[in-house]
């Protein structure tokens, strides 16, 4: 049996993991078999990651916090868990793999996955036009035009990135003005390549067996019209993973993992959440990473407090208990 395993290869569940292999707790962290490394994995260039002043590529940045946490003594394992059980005192999670690991805690940062439009065309052409992941699949689309719907941050990366590769990108966006960062916008928007299209839903994605065009929907004046293009990429935001813990943890009407104030104590004791998969706001890798410390120095807290051995002093100090907001 362990005493903690660790689900989520983001910068939450790296940091929570340098934290506890620190204290001599040999955690268990279960990468996905697929997705290791989280949303990162497919950003490009990382320029507000304290420390890399030059910037750091999103993969660069997961290897060397991977590294880091196995210099302590993590373990990684690259599986998916398919079900976990935090009935009992003792923790259990089943990987794909059949085998099952025990715990005495355990730290629940699976991040969080691109929200879908929700309409037909979308996931019948999903990996022939319609795409979630410009660095993955920006190469396909050389000297063609595309889309990219949303006016975040994320939308204004992709698009930024795509017009490397695509002759001609729209953003498509629902209002007249941009969530994204004023950084990201100004470059967006200075970008020759790129075109914005506001007010605009997209309410089909047209084509056969490839993406042949939009139809788009004027959130103003209701008239609709059809947008010639050979792909979309969808950049509206990301929903929580929570599947597994749905009726097993409490959940907020945000769809995240309820957590105890400023802690990361969930509503069954012994597990703990941190990163994407409880903040409906921020959602930096920054952040993420200062939530999975939270969740590890909670853990010792918790360890210590059953009279476990092995969560020593370290950093005792900083893990009282926090107080909870009324
Ligand atoms: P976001 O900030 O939530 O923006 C989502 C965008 O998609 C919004 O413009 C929203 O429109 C639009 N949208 C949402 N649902 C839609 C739907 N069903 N149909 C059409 N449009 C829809 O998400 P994000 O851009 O993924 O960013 C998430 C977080 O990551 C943010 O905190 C962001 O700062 C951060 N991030 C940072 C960087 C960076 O710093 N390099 C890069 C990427 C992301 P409305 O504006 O009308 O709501």
């Amino acid at each position: 049996m362990r005493k903690v395993i660790i689900i989520g290869s983001g910068p939450a569940g790296y940091t929570a993991a340098i934290y506890a292999a620190r204290a001599n707790l040999s955690p268990l962290l279960i990468a996905s078999s697929v997705e290791a490394g989280g949303e990162l994995m497919n950003t490009t260039e990382v320029e507000n990651f304290p420390g890399f002043p030059e910037g750091i590529m999103g993969p660069d940045l997961m290897t060397k916090m991977q590294e880091q946490a196995e210099k302590f003594g993590t373990e990684v394992v690259y599986d998916d868990v398919t079900a976990v059980d935090f009935s009992g005192d003792i923790k259990s999670i089943t990987l794909g793999s059949g085998i099952t690991h025990e715990a005495e805690a355990v730290v629940f940062a699976t991040g969080s996955a691109p929200r879908k439009i929700g309409i037909e065309g979308e996931s019948r052409l999903s990996g022939r036009g319609v795409s979630y992941c410009a660095t993955c699949d920006g190469f396909f689309f050389r000297e063609k035009a595309i889309a990219v719907v949303g006016g975040g941050d994320s939308a204004m990366e992709e698009a930024t990135f795509l017009t490397k590769f695509a002759s001609k990108v729209y953003v498509i966006h629902r209002r007249d003005e941009l969530r994204a960062s004023k950084i990201m916008q100004d470059r967006a928007l200075a970008n020759g390549k790129i075109e914005f299209v506001w007010n605009s839903e997209v309410v089909d994605i047209l084509g056969d067996d490839a993406v042949s065009g939009v139809r788009l929907r004027n959130t103003v004046d209701g008239s609709e019209s059809d947008l010639a293009l050979e792909g979309v990429f969808v950049a509206i935001g990301y929903d929580p993973r929570t599947h597994l813990v749905h009726g097993v943890l409490d959940i907020t009407e945000h769809g995240t993992i309820q957590v105890d104030g400023r802690t990361s104590r969930t509503s069954v004791p012994g597990i703990f959440a941190a990163g994407d998969v409880i903040d409906p706001t921020y959602r930096q890798a920054v952040t993420a990473a200062g939530s999975g410390t939270v969740a590890a120095l909670d853990l010792e807290h918790y360890l210590a407090a059953r009279g476990d051995a092995g969560a020593p002093a370290q950093d005792a100090s900083e893990i009282q208990d926090l107080p909870t907001p009324a």
